[in-house]
C-alpha cells in the first residue's frame, strides 16, 4: 500500500516537476520521500536553488510562507491546510505594530517560527541556529524586541548578554518536556549526552549537556565520539540521526515531545497535495517584499 503511493507521488512529482521538502520533525515515512530535509529556511532556500515549479512543503504554514517568499515564481503547496504553528500564531501583525509604536527605537528580530506579515514588520529574521550570531551583530546602543518565543530569546540573553524585550509566546511542545523528564533519563543513561532545543525552557535548558537547534544536533551527533544521546526536542528528528548514525544510539527524552501539527501530513495527503495541487500556499507581494527583507537582511550578517 505505502509502496503504490510512493510510486504514484514520484509520478505526480516528475508530471508536476516538483520538489518535496520535509521537516525534521515529520514522520519517517514523509521525511523518506523527500527530495531534502532539514529545517524550515534551510529547506526553502534549497528549494530557491532548484528549477522545480512546485514546492510540496511538509511542515507547517510559517514554512510553506517562507518558502513562498523566496520563491515567488513557484507554486507552494502544503499537503494539510491546518497544519499550524501555535507559538507562530502567539503575535500577530497588530500586537508587533503597537508594541513597535511603545518602542520606537528598537529594532525587531523576528524568529522564523512567524507569519509572513509579522516578517513584513521586521527588521531582521533568523533562526535558533544563527539567532546568537545574528544578535551579537547588532548595534550595542540600540534597543532590540525579539518575537515570539520567549524561551529562544531568553536563551541568546543569557549567552549574549544583550537584554531584549521578550514577547511571551513559546512552543507547547516543548513546553511539554520538563527538567525532570531529562532527569529520569539521565539517571536511565548515565553515559548518555543530552542535546535540548533552545525553544525548551530555562530549567530544562540548565540540565543540558549542549543547546542546539535541529541542524546542530545532527552535525554534533555526527561529530561526536559518543556513542548515546538523550534528545530533548520534537520527536520525529530521531528518525533523520538515527538514519545519518546507524552505530550510535538516539533516546527521546519524553515520548510527549510530539507536535501534533507536525504529524498532521501523511503520505496520503502528500499524493492528494500533488494529485489536486492543493493546499496553494501564498503571500500578498507588498507583504512577500518586506518579508523578504527581513530574511536577507539576515542572509547579508549570516550567509547561509
Ligand atoms: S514543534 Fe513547536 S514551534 Fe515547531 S511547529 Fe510545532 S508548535 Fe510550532
Amino acid at each position: 500500500m505505502a509502496g503504490e503511493i510512493i510510486e504514484k507521488i514520484a509520478a505526480l512529482k516528475r508530471q508536476r516537476r516538483a520538489v518535496i521538502l520535509a521537516h525534521n520533525y515529520q514522520i519517517g515515512e514523509v521525511q523518506d520521500i523527500a527530495d531534502f530535509t532539514g529545517d524550515s529556511l534551510g529547506l526553502s532556500i534549497e528549494a530557491a536553488k532548484t528549477d522545480a515549479e512546485t514546492i510540496v512543503f511538509c511542515g507547517v504554514r510559517f514554512m510553506a510562507e517562507t518558502a513562498a517568499i523566496l520563491s515567488p515564481e513557484k507554486t507552494v503547496l502544503l499537503p494539510e491546510a491546518m497544519a499550524g504553528c501555535p507559538m507562530a500564531d502567539m503575535i500577530d501583525a497588530k500586537q508587533l505594530a503597537e508594541l513597535k509604536k511603545r518602542r520606537p527605537a528598537a529594532l525587531v528580530v523576528c524568529y522564523v517560527n512567524t507569519t509572513a506579515e509579522v516578517k513584513a514588520l521586521s527588521d531582521y529574521c533568523c533562526t535558533s541556529s544563527n539567532a546568537l550570531q545574528l544578535v551579537r551583530s547588532l548595534p550595542a546602543d540600540r534597543e532590540i524586541i525579539f518575537v515570539p518565543d520567549r524561551n529562544l530569546g531568553q536563551y541568546i540573553v543569557d549567552r549574549t548578554g544583550r537584554e531584549m524585550i521578550l514577547w511571551p509566546g513559546y512552543c507547547l511542545t516543548h513546553a511539554r518536556i520538563t527538567a525532570e523528564d531529562v532527569a529520569k533519563a539521565r539517571a536511565t543513561y548515565p553515559d548518555a549526552v543530552v542535546m535540548s532545543h533552545p525553544e525548551c525552557n530555562s530549567e530544562v535548558r540548565a540540565c543540558s549537556d549542549e543547546l542546539l537547534s535541529t541542524g546542530q544536533m545532527l552535525k554534533f551527533a555526527a561529530g561526536s565520539a559518543r556513542r548515546r544521546f538523550i534528545v530533548v526536542t520534537e520527536i520525529g528528528i530521531i528518525h533523520s540521526l538515527k538514519k545519518a548514525n546507524p552505530g550510535k544510539e538516539f533516546i527521546p527524552v519524553s515520548d510527549r515531545a510530539v507536535c501534533p501539527n507536525m504529524k498532521k501530513i501523511t503520505l496520503e495527503k502528500v499524493l492528494w497535495s500533488l494529485q489536486d495541487m492543493q493546499y496553494r500556499v501564498t503571500v500578498p507581494e507588498d507583504i512577500r517584499v518586506r518579508a523578504r527583507l527581513a530574511l536577507d537582511r539576515m542572509l547579508e550578517v549570516i550567509p547561509k
